[in-house]
């Protein structure tokens, strides 16, 4: 079999689950498999990067002082991980070496940075690419102190070629498809096991990018289609895709398989499993992705697929989108006026505002827009600023504590009476719901409520589907 197997979250914790982490591969090769490896930053270790990067640009920034501070922390942390999870000496040695140099790297990027007193999205890959970077020779060292060959490459070593849209680069498809095919084929043809950094692609001129955060899930999607795996395998520390958050709802149990779409729908609402933008490639290919526990290597975990053989439930999961607020735009004045959602979109889009959710009543009186919490006082400003701009008098208000929570099946397509079982449902519990919205798709009812009922929605609407039972 052709795999694509990505390591990210605690199974990139620390030297020994990274050794876990080889063994499983190992496991695979030694069975007669194909493996290409994807594998995320250690634990923590993207956060902590951007997190000095902005510090150091902040005025007031003591250079002298948090560079080599954070350069001792880390420098600390790879080094163990390298004790731990590689076995033989003369590849502990060089492995050693090459993680020294790409701290030493890391060290002067950041004078760099600290020096200009800027971080410009560019600068901003460049800085957190190091967390993949020093990551990959680790697990590769490991796989190989374990008895195979193997090797690490960066992303764009690989073939990931994007554009430069920096922080958030989109991967160009059809020069992707090219470059990487017969790349991993040689490597594999060669009986090597490849270790991909995930997350970090490059122009085609070769500046470093990144897909976004969480983005690793990405890269082993798009290189799983265009290597042609026969199986994609994300690797986490979680059972699967959940029919709800645990935390919130304790009688969560795992989906053993879910479709394409369904699983896009979850990731988009918040089920953190998946980056929302993975499921795409794997899904133009056919190909199936596996969410597996790295800690339980018998469970089986969630398959996603086309179709699943059988849609038992209508709903398959509840999700609770939680640090969302609300803004209505509304007032007389907006009835019958034209353009009222472009407009309001078009100045949050500039304003690079994620939209959530949108919904609006057909009389037009007024329409609103879920946007995560962190964004609301951004996304208020700019209203308020092109309003009086463009003398618009159009009323703006704001519930700053929303969750939104989704409904999520295929089975709900064409099914009459979901939309009102789950409205009765919140109704029985006296649960004022704020707004409301379904996707043509027919894959999800979405609406708002108060932050403070919402684990209380989760858990009626969970009940109410029978989603405690084993699907
Ligand atoms: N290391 C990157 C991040 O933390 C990518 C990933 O983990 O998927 O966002
Ligand atoms: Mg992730």
């Amino acid at each position: 079999m052709r795999l694509v197997i990505k390591f990210g979250g605690n199974p990139v914790k620390d030297g020994e689950s990274i050794l876990n982490d080889a063994k499983l591969v190992f496991s695979r090769h030694e069975k007669g498999d194909q493996v290409v490896v994807v594998t995320s930053a250690m634990y923590g270790v993207t956060n902590q990067l951007l997190d000095i990067a902005r510090k150091l640009v902040e005025p007031g920034a003591n250079p002298d002082q948090q560079i080599p501070e954070f350069m001792k922390q880390i420098s600390a942390k790879h080094f163990q991980a390298c004790q731990v999870a590689i076995k033989k000496k003369d590849i502990l040695d060089l492995t050693m070496l090459t993680v020294k140099e790409t701290l030493d790297t890391l060290e002067r990027a950041l004078i760099g940075i600290s020096y200009l007193g800027e971080l410009s999205p560019r600068s901003q890959d460049l800085i957190s690419s190091f967390g993949e970077r020093l990551s990959a020779p680790i697990l590769s060292g490991s796989i190989g102190s374990l008895g195979a060959t193997s090797l690490y490459l960066t992303g764009f070593e690989t073939g990931l070629v994007t554009d430069d849209h920096y922080t958030e680069a989109r991967p160009i498809t059809d020069k992707i498809h090219k470059l990487v095919k017969p790349r991993l084929n040689k490597i594999v043809a060669a009986k090597e096991i490849p270790v991909v950094t995930g997350f970090i692609a490059g122009t085609e001129e070769g500046i470093i990018t990144t897909l976004g955060r969480g983005g690793s899930d990405y890269t082993a999607s798009i290189l799983g289609a265009a290597w042609g795996a026969d199986e994609i395998w994300i690797i986490t520390d979680v059972d699967g895709i959940m029919t709800a958050d645990p935390k919130v709802e304790p009688s969560a149990q795992v989906i053993k398989t879910i479709s394409y779409l369904e699983a896009t729908e979850l990731a988009y609402f918040g089920a953190k499993v998946l980056h929302p933008k993975m499921i795409r490639p794997a899904m133009d290919s056919n190909i199936p992705v596996r969410v597996l526990n790295a800690f339980k290597p018998d469970n089986r975990g969630t398959l996603i697929i086309s179709e699943p053989s059988h849609i038992e439930g209508i709903v398959k999961s509840i999700t609770m989108s939680k640090n969302v607020s609300l803004i209505t735009v509304g007032g007389a004045e907006m009835i019958g006026a034209h353009g009222v959602a472009a407009r309001v979109s078009d100045i949050l889009g500039k304003a690079a505002i994620k939209v959530l959710m949108i919904s609006q009543s057909s009389s037009q009186a007024d329409i609103s827009f879920a946007v995560d919490r962190k964004e609301i006082d951004m996304a208020l400003r700019a209203l308020r600023a092109e309003f009086a701009k463009r003398n618009i008098n159009w009323k703006i208000a704001c519930e700053r504590n929303v969750s939104v929570i989704a409904a999520v099946g295929a089975g709900m397509k064409g099914t009459p009476g979901v939309a009102a079982r789950v409205f009765s449902t919140i109704g029985k519990n006296k649960i004022n719901i704020l707004t409301i919205a379904q996707g043509s798709s027919e894959l999800n009812i979405s609406f708002t409520v108060d932050e403070d009922d919402a684990t209380k929605v989760v858990r009626a609407l969970h009940a109410e589907f029978r989603l405690d039972r084993e699907n």
